[in-house]
């Protein structure tokens, strides 16, 4: 490994004159995961959209290693290039499962179309694989047709997480993955999370408000305040031994995230 697989550099974002993130920049290596943490409105979701390509950074670049051309700014590609690369290489797991759910196609189905984009035709192999990822986030292979608008919550999430892993990304983005749940949900969301990530060797930048979530699932922390990266580590040390003022309230709970 002589590059990483994301290089980040100086993303700002401006909504008019407020601050949506500034001047953030970082690598991600193959395996890695990275999270993002801070109180709500922070940046943490801009700073997540614009790497993902969802909105467009008033500055900056995000240079990923592509499979053909190696590194490569993906805010410069063609709108086609970047729509592969959400479709292969990347994927995105949203907050709320509605956002990354089809709520009209059955289970299976939603599992399915991601094969059938990245061009897999037969049926029977697309539904074997289709199983065999329900069966990976615990939703029982008897409602495969059923569509997610007849899950809980929490399967709803397990779905999405399956829908997107499916095709075997190179890189997740997560926004808040576990937010807006049960706390009893979370865990096993949380616990499910772990192991995929351990399983699949996953890259991935998570953000959060919720430092347990991080505590367990990233390598390395960046700590967000009004936009801008205000420490950033390895998590065991940032959490154990905050530097900032502002981490150590985060982590001390006395902010309300
Ligand atoms: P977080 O995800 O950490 O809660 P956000 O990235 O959503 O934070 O928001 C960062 C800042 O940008 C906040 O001050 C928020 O009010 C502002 N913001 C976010 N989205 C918009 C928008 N679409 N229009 C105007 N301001 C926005
Ligand atoms: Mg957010």
């Amino acid at each position: 490994m002589t590059q990483p697989l994301l290089d980040v550099r100086g993303i700002a974002k401006f909504y008019g004159a407020r601050i949506g993130c500034a001047d953030v920049s970082f690598d991600l290596w193959p395996g890695e995961v990275m999270g993002i943490v801070g109180e709500s409105g922070s940046g943490k979701s801009t700073l997540l959209n614009c790497i993902a390509g969802h909105l467009e950074p008033d500055a900056g670049e995000v240079f990923f290693d592509t499979r053909v051309d190696g590194m490569k700014d993906t805010l410069l590609m063609s709108e086609p290039e970047r729509r592969i690369l959400s479709r292969t290489d990347w994927a995105f797991v949203h907050q709320n499962a509605r956002d990354g759910l089809r709520m009209i196609v059955s289970a299976g189905g939603n599992v399915g179309e991601r094969l059938m984009a990245v061009g897999a035709r037969h049926y029977g192999d697309i539904r074997a694989r289709a199983i065999d990822w329900l069966g990976r986030v615990e939703i029982s292979e008897s409602r495969i047709d059923d569509r997610p608008t007849a899950f809980s919550g929490g399967m709803q999430q397990r779905l999405q997480i399956a829908r997107n892993l499916v095709t075997g990304p190179r890189l997740v983005f997560m926004d808040e993955p576990t937010g807006g749940l049960d706390v009893s949900v979370q865990a096993r969301l949380l616990d499910l999370l772990r192991s995929l990530v351990r399983e699949m060797g996953l890259s991935a930048i998570i953000v959060t408000h919720d430092l347990a979530v991080v505590r367990l699932l990233a390598d390395r922390l960046m700590v967000m305040k009004d936009g801008r990266v205000v420490e950033a580590g390895l998590t065991d040390q940032v959490l154990d031994d905050p530097q900032h003022a502002y981490t150590q309230l985060l982590v001390s709970s006395v902010l309300q995230v």
